[in-house]
């Protein structure tokens, strides 16, 4: 044995211990397999709020502590992998750690019986409850992105086998998921009801806590998806974990602007209220038979997505917006211009390509997270091979 060998050899004994310390002694068989690949992440600017919220008459469900940090855990090295696949290094969502390796979360009872954080109303009263706790304990909140946790309710519809009635959904950078006693990694994968009910609720969990920290519906490019499976992001969330899932491109561009995602030493004041409109100097969206092709001359802070809708856009309805992130290349005076070539052939699953009404997104986005979006819409019965479509005046809207 050689003295480089010899190194190397050392170097790898020495990151054994370090790496199956990072699993906790109390964590379940199932989740120190599947955290062993663990990669280590760089150090979070700001962190994920993760709170437990009950009513003032039931009660976290068993074991939540150690069942729920197995899947942040989890969770987090699956945005930590995709993140570093697409070129933007070991990062994902911060959470807070205890000593003992869980997630701190923090257990917060409402003042109301549970009934009345219900999944039609129940949001609003919740979140009330949750911002006078962080004025009474401004420490404890770690960034603007919360991701709120509730028990199942108990009634002749809901219960362990069919949990619910909570609020399940992203509202702005507050999210909502739910906790049942079979919510736990050992069923993550099996083809059994619990994995499956697993995969419903994981799913889920993964997919609004992506809308919690900015990202909009989308779906990948036809080849994309065959290569890669599902993107979270579009219906993913009937897939995690039961079959290939991913984040497209466009995703993993808004993370990167997203708060809880910045690095300690390279993170701005995120979420100014001041943040200014993009101005876009010129854009061109030409149609040559085979593709669109997209290009914008804007300020250089901006990232900018094209998704491609359908004529049923409407909220909850735009799952399958397909998303291209644009290719920035620097020009004069702080500018920038952005292309895209999006061939129809990748549009396979969108309703009326090459007919009728279609729509055209743009988002832009800065790296302190300010967002906007703006939508154009065209006819394609009205274009023809080496036309330009009418762009018009650009209306923006802020957030995706
Ligand atoms: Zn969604």
């Amino acid at each position: 044995m050689n003295a480089t060998m010899m190194i190397s050899v050392m170097s790898t004994l020495a990151l054994v211990p370090s790496l199956s310390a990072a699993v906790p002694a109390h964590f379940s068989d199932a989740a120190k397999a599947r955290l062993a690949d663990s990669i280590e992440l760089e150090k979070p600017a700001y962190k994920l709020n993760v709170v437990y919220f009950t009513g003032n008459d039931n009660a976290p469900i068993a074991d939540y502590e150690r069942r729920l940090s197995e899947l942040l855990l989890y969770l987090q090295q699956f945005y930590a992998k995709e993140m570093q696949r697409h070129g933007y290094g070991k990062r994902a969502f911060g959470l807070n750690m205890l000593p003992n390796g869980n997630v701190d979360i923090i257990l917060i009872r409402g003042k109301k019986s549970h009934k009345e954080y219900s999944y039609g109303s129940g949001h609003g009263a919740c979140l009330e409850e949750i911002n006078a706790y962080f004025e009474a304990n401004p420490d404890k909140k770690l960034s603007h992105h919360t991701f709120v946790i509730m028990p199942t309710h108990y009634d002749a519809e809901y219960g362990d086998k069919n949990p619910g009635g909570v609020p399940f959904y992203g509202l702005g950078r507050n999210c909502f998921a739910l906790d049942y006693p079979d919510f736990d990694i050992r069923h993550l994968g099996q083809d059994t009801p619990e994995g499956r009910l697993l995969t419903k609720w994981y799913g889920g969990f993964a997919h609004e806590l992506g809308h919690g920290l900015n990202l909009p519906h989308n779906d990948g490019p036809t080849s994309m998806n065959d290569a890669q499976g599902t993107p979270l992001m579009g219906s993913g969330n009937y897939t995690f974990g039961l079959k290939p899932t991913y984040m497209t491109p466009s995703s993993c561009s808004i993370l990167d602007c997203s708060e809880t995602f910045a690095v300690e030493g390279k993170a701005p004041v995120f979420y100014p209220d001041n943040a200014a409109e993009p101005v876009v100097e010129a854009l061109d969206i030409a149609y040559d038979g085979d593709a669109l092709n997209i290009s914008l001359r804007c300020q250089a802070e901006f990232c900018v997505n094209a998704y491609i809708q359908d004529p049923e856009y409407t909220v909850n309805r735009d799952y399958d917006a397909i998303a291209f992130l644009m290719k920035r290349e620097p020009a004069d005076a702080g500018k920038q211009t952005c292309t895209v070539r999006i061939p129809l052939s990748e549009l396979k699953r969108l309703k009326n390509v090459r007919s009728g009404e279609q729509g055209i997104d743009l988002l832009f986005g800065t790296p302190d997270g300010s967002r906007f979006r703006t939508r154009i819409v065209f006819n394609w019965d009205s274009l023809k091979p080496g036309d330009s479509i009418p762009t018009g005046k650009l209306e923006f809207w802020q957030g995706y």
